[in-house]
């Protein structure tokens, strides 16, 4: 399976929560504590997130930036 993070940009946070609803792995919630803002902000609670950007698109603050692990990349033999 492929491997993601996301970084979530607390300071623009609004806590709607949409992209918690997103989250297939159950990955992201509230945090206990507030933004600037007066916001409970979101955050990755667990390491299975797969990079599917669905947090990303839903998100109508542009709080979320996903990352992926690059593919590994297949030995081939040399012929000779
Ligand atoms: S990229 Fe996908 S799996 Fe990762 S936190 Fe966002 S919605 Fe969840
Ligand atoms: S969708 Fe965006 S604004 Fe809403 S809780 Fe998630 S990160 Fe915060």
């Amino acid at each position: 399976m492929i491997k993601g993070t996301v970084i979530i940009d607390g300071k623009i946070c609004k806590g709607c929560e949409l992209c918690i609803v997103a989250c297939p792995q159950d990955g992201l919630a509230l945090s206990a504590s507030f933004n600037e803002k007066g916001y409970r902000f979101v955050e990755l609670i667990n390491d299975k997130c797969t990079g599917c950007v669905n947090c990303a698109l839903v998100c109508p603050e542009a709080a979320i930036t996903v990352y992926r692990e690059p593919k590994p990349v297949k030995k081939t033999q040399a012929k000779v």
